[in-house]
């Protein structure tokens, strides 16, 4: 396949962006190096190069195009929303609009708050949680990625641990003191480090449901002990919903989860981004009033943004989440998702290549191992190498994935039975080669 141009934009865009991306899980570093794809226009479920290749797109942009891309219902939403004007600094009825619908699929949020990315959203529910218990230290879940601030990058997973940099340069160890790392679904160790620092503890935060080390589910009763913990200790439950609210079904994971008790696994706070803005720029946290009422100007707690809110982001948020209502929008996307797993485990099993997947309803993950992968030490032992080699084997077959073995394929609404199909023959062609 001719990639060219992209090779030539690659070397233009190195001597003027840095890294030559805007995001360094966009670069091939951990998929061997060389020329990251430039992408030139998407529809749908695909996405067309500057040498006019065409690819299925199982990316999405890292979650937020659960609709397929320039969905018409959202592209009029931005269209009008840009002929009126796509700033005010003023308050608008749109935000309220969002705000109610957001707080209708999500119960645990009585009061909401917008921003501009999941790194703000999050950032600010911490700073929220030590305002309210007057703690310092935040408990976090080895692997789980929640955004670039200062003290959310200590052993974090996504981005980073790909590029093998467990922390980030630029941080002071003062700051990174202030949390501790305990593995995801391991209560045993999320009860010692509260009784060690409990006293100090603001906030245990979490990724309900895992999207940064594969995709992977809480084991039966880890939500429902987490909180129950965090609530002994007085301390607050951070649901970190970037990537899982909205995407398995309408609504977060505290309705997700069906045979479980919600009220026993109800966070405090919960942050959100990605699909709530139908792929514009935005963010958002929320949760119980008492909380949210530290905020300002209600209270002690300052976060304030000139984009927050912005009529575009919040108009495409709508329009994404009207689509999502759509009935059987969720199932089908299941439905086609499942065939997909099915006929790559069946393809890897043909081609003798240890593969473990991971799916929850539209999403998937590929570990290329033969062990299950339920936390992070699981997901790295998996070969990185095996899964490059089929990273560029599919994209040589017009298929693209994230440039990462921790990244999940999404599907979208836009993804048809024929897409899966060619996929499944494309990914049969390339299990094929990497077994070699
Ligand atoms: N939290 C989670 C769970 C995420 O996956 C991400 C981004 N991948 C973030 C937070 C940060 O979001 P953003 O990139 O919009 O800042």
């Amino acid at each position: 396949m001719n990639r060219t141009r992209s090779e030539q934009l690659y070397q233009e865009a190195l001597q003027h962006i840095v890294g030559g991306v805007n995001s360094p899980s966009r670069s091939f570093k951990a998929v061997g190096g060389g020329a990251p794809v430039f992408m030139k226009r998407a529809n749908g479920a695909y996405f067309w190069d500057e040498d006019d290749n065409r690819y299925i797109d199982y990316l999405a942009a890292y979650g937020p195009i659960i609709t397929g891309h320039a969905h018409p219902h959202i592209t009029e939403a931005i269209t009008r929303a840009a002929q009126n004007g796509t700033l005010y600094g003023t308050p608008t009825q749109l935000e309220i609009q969002l705000a109610r619908m957001l707080k209708e699929a999500i119960p645990s949020m009585d009061k909401v708050r917008f921003v501009n990315s999941g790194t703000e959203a999050v950032m600010t529910t911490i700073r929220v949680a030590r305002a309210y218990t007057k703690r310092n230290k935040i408990i976090k879940f080895a692997g789980c990625y929640h955004g670039h601030s200062d003290l959310v990058l200590v052993a974090a997973g996504s981005g980073p641990s790909t590029l093998g940099i467990p922390d980030s340069a630029g941080i002071p160890t003062s700051i990174a003191h202030e949390v501790i790392t305990v593995p995801y679904n391991d209560l045993d160790a999320l009860q010692a480090a509260l009784a060690k620092w409990g006293d100090d503890v603001a906030a245990v935060m979490v990724e309900p449901i895992v999207g940064n080390f594969g995709m992977v589910m809480p084991k039966e009763g880890f939500l429902e002990g987490l909180c129950r913990m965090a609530r002994d200790n007085g301390s607050l439950v951070i649901y970190d919903e970037v990537i899982t609210a909205f995407r398995f079904h309408y609504g977060s994971t505290q309705t997700f989860a069906g045979l479980q008790n919600h009220d026993a696994i109800r966070p405090d706070l919960t942050a959100l981004g990605k699909i709530i803005g139908g792929g514009l720029p935005i963010g958002a946290y929320g949760g119980s009033k008492e909380v949210m009422e530290q905020v300002a100007p209600l209270g002690p707690a300052y976060q304030a943004g000139t984009m927050a809110g912005n009529p575009a982001s919040i108009s495409a948020g709508i329009a994404c989440l009207e689509v999502l209502q759509g009935e059987g929008v969720y199932e089908e996307m299941d439905r086609l998702a499942a065939k997909l797993a099915d006929g790559l485990q069946a393809s890897a099993g043909r081609y003798g290549v240890p593969l473990t997947i991971n799916r929850i309803r539209g999403s998937l993950s590929t570990h290329f191992c033969d062990h299950p992968v339920t936390n992070y030490d699981e997901a790295q032992d998996t070969d990185g190498e095996a899964f490059a080699a089929f990273f560029r084997a599919m994209l040589n077959r017009n298929i693209n994935l994230a440039p990462s073995k921790y990244e999940a394929w999404f599907l979208t609404t836009a993804h048809t039975e024929a897409d899966i199909d060619a996929t499944l023959e494309a990914a049969d062609a390339s299990f094929k080669e990497i077994s070699k």
